[in-house]
């Protein structure tokens, strides 16, 4: 499930717009209030043969499919990458950052992993149980974290070309994610006041 949110410039828009980056469908909030609608990001997989294949919610397995990857694989090898977007503070343009993201079999192992300590440590530990299931939770989140850990390690580099560096504008450093942007006056990439403000828009 992604976020959506809604980029108006007081100036310049006058008309509600969807920008599909990275999702097929979308439930909004204030649908006629007019600005851009994007979302906070997506997941993309890249190719063998170096090419960048979005993957848009919630079409991400039928997508990965179609393009030839499974998600143990891809994520393994660590093809899939976690797009965010990002608004630069010093001219209000769009950007983006890429990070390894990382779904395979430690994701499945989280349940099986949790379970398995609570049941063991009940049967074989005397603490209460609120113990007991805090530590599975805990448990629960290190199949994932040996998953990342070692991805990141071994293939870390095939994000790295699509780590955000320089605003493709004006070549500023300062880009945040569109959630630590609400509600700043930003300014306009089209009209160059102060006049942008960032608003949660619904979910895609
Ligand atoms: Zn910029
Ligand atoms: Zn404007």
């Amino acid at each position: 499930m992604g976020t959506l949110f809604r980029i108006t410039c007081d100036h310049c828009d006058t008309q509600p717009n969807v920008t599909f980056d990275g999702f097929v469908g979308a439930a909004l909030t204030e649908f006629d209030k007019p600005g851009e609608v994007v979302s906070d990001g997506y997941v993309a997989y890249l190719s063998p043969q170096g090419k960048l294949v979005v993957l848009p919610h919630p079409l991400e397995s039928s997508s990965l499919a179609a393009a030839g990857g499974s998600w143990t694989r891809s994520s393994l090898s660590g093809r899939l990458l976690r797009f965010t977007n990002l608004i630069c503070l010093d001219c209000g343009t769009l950007n983006k950052t890429a990070r390894i993201h990382s779904a395979g079999p430690g994701c499945i192992l989280m349940v099986p992993m949790g379970v398995a300590t609570f049941v063991l440590g009940e049967w074989l530990l005397p603490l209460p149980p609120w113990i007991m299931f805090t530590l599975s939770w805990v448990a629960a989140a290190i199949p994932p974290w040996i998953e990342g850990t070692y991805v990141n390690r071994v293939h870390g580099e095939n994000a790295a070309p699509y780590r955000f560096q320089h605003c493709v504008q004006c070549g500023g450093s300062k880009a945040v994610p569109l959630s630590d942007a609400l509600r700043k006056k930003l300014p306009c990439p089209k009209c160059a006041e102060r006049t942008i403000s960032i608003t949660y828009a619904g979910k895609s």
